[in-house]
């Protein structure tokens, strides 16, 4: 089953060139740190300036990267392709989503959704429900935001394609598909380079929104 259709719009193209926390604004030609925070249910960028940037919560930062106010005449343009913020922003989402993850043996993981997998992370559901997640949800609390695991999916998407990330194979747990993907050049059992990543199941077209939707914030050709 798809998820709804995407409406997700996580920030406008241009920055504000406003700083965050001093509401000073940051001058053509300066330098200034962009950061990317969840508030509500959404991603958005915030600007800094240098001196508050010093102050900011790093914690509740996603990403974050240098840049510099353009000439007043200059274009804005995005940033080429940057494969290490990807992955900063890869792994600070796994802090969120990987308790959400199937528990035990990864190896689990990749059996075919035919097998039923020995780790449960909840009671299986009553056969006759044609969809468990939608019979009988969690508590809202205990869902992971959508927008996180799109996200998420798209960033390991985008990992794989800069070979960052290997896929391993796949397997299907509780109704969702997820991704076993393994950190590149790393050991097959070690625990801490491997990621499980679920698989949304966004239309094709859909997954072009939230790739456009990260270039915006981002503010980077993908
Ligand atoms: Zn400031």
């Amino acid at each position: 089953m798809q998820e709804k259709v995407v409406e997700s719009k996580y920030a406008i193209e241009s920055p504000t060139y406003q700083c965050r926390g001093c509401s000073g604004d940051i001058a053509h030609g300066a330098s200034y740190f962009s950061a990317v925070f969840f508030e509500g249910e959404a991603f958005l960028r915030h600007e800094f300036c240098p001196p508050c940037w010093g102050k900011a919560e790093a914690e509740a930062v996603y990403a974050c990267w240098k840049a510099r106010r353009p000439e007043p005449k200059a274009p804005a343009r995005r940033r080429r392709f940057d494969s290490d913020l990807i992955w900063e922003f890869f792994l600070r989402l796994g802090k969120d989503l990987e308790a959400a993850a199937p528990a035990g043996d990864p190896e689990i993981a990749a059996e075919p959704a035919a097998t039923t997998p020995a780790v449960a992370l909840e009671p299986a559901p009553a056969p006759e429900s044609p969809d468990p997640a939608l019979e009988s949800p969690p508590p809202a609390s205990e869902l992971p935001p959508a927008e996180k695991v799109r996200l998420r999916f798209l960033l390991s998407l985008l990992l794989l394609r800069s070979k960052r990330l290997v896929l391993l194979g796949s397997g299907v747990q509780n109704g969702r598909e997820w991704l076993r993907l393994l950190e590149k050049g790393a050991e097959k059992e070690d625990p801490e380079a491997l990621h499980l990543v679920a698989n949304p199941d966004l239309s094709k077209e859909d997954l072009e929104k939230v790739k456009e939707s990260l270039g915006q914030l981002l503010q980077m050709e993908l």
